[in-house]
């Protein structure tokens, strides 16, 4: 399944394709994804003009010169194929079921075996009230995102820090793979609770700071990965590498998978503390 990184990494790349371009053309070659498309989807995006693409969590987010929103999920196994200008065209296949003409010339197809993508349009007033996007923390990337504000929104939160980084309110769409990278980043056990980062008061604590820093590491250097290697287990610290040795310098650890809150965490038991 797609994690932030692979997300931030498609919105790169569709970023230079979409904005300041209109929609010349688009067709819905099924009648729904994970969820039905929205009503005249395809009325709503004709000769429409990508403001600019962002991301919130693992939403992809098309702003129109509408008004409305173009937001989308990539869900288990979604992707877009860029078809520049000149390019000749790929016949359509099976699973490609969004297709979008730009004027430039460009398509952009969507294509997704298992449909638990969705794609949904939102006017400006159902954006902000948005049951998901309303409530998403800080994007972690983002230079809001700090030791400050991770401490604000741990302050007295009694479930583990490993936990706390999977609620989208804390920080926005970390997924439990980085979860547990940046807690070995930070040398920090997943098994504290929430609230040592801060101080009773929202202080950050040292330890806050480090494990802001520890977020935006491993997300960065996956989004650095993602534009380039293909998916492979042996990329991560603690990750899917029970029984490994830790891969910490002068660290004789061995990395131990527990279950969090139905999920698992891999973590070294020696070097985070
Ligand atoms: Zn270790």
């Amino acid at each position: 399944m797609p994690e932030l990184p692979e997300v931030e990494t498609v919105r790169r790349q569709l970023d230079p394709v979409l904005t300041g371009v209109r929609i010349a053309d688009v067709h819905a070659r099924r009648p729904d994804l994970r969820t039905a498309f929205p009503p005249r989807f395809r009325h709503r995006l004709r000769r429409q003009t990508v403001q600019a693409v962002t991301r919130r969590a693992k939403y992809l987010l098309a702003e129109l010169s509408s008004g409305e929103t173009l937001m989308m999920h990539l869900g288990m196994s979604g992707s877009f194929r860029i078809e520049l200008p000149g390019e000749s065209r790929q016949a359509l296949g099976l699973h490609d079921h969004v297709v979008f003409d730009l004027a430039s010339g460009a398509r952009v197809v969507f294509n997704d075996p298992r449909r638990f993508g969705f794609m949904d349009l939102l006017t400006p007033a159902e954006r902000e009230q948005h049951v998901v996007l309303s409530r998403l923390g800080p994007e972690p990337l983002a230079d809001g995102f700090d030791g400050a504000a991770l401490a604000r929104a741990c302050r007295g939160k009694k479930t583990s820090i490993k936990v706390a980084l999977l609620d989208q309110r804390v920080v926005a769409g970390i997924g439990n793979i980085y979860a547990s990278e940046a807690l070995h980043v930070a040398g920090l056990s997943p098994r504290r609770r929430a609230e040592i980062v801060a101080t009773p008061k929202g202080v950050p604590r040292e330890s806050a700071h480090r494990l802001a820093a520890a977020i935006k590491k491993v997300l960065n250097a996956a989004i650095t990965r993602a534009a380039g290697a293909p998916y492979r287990g042996s990329r991560f610290r603690v990750y899917d590498r029970e029984g490994e040795r830790c891969r910490r310098v002068r660290c004789e650890g061995v990395i131990e998978r527990r279950t969090q809150a139905g999920r698992s965490t891999f973590y070294c038991p020696i070097c985070q503390r």
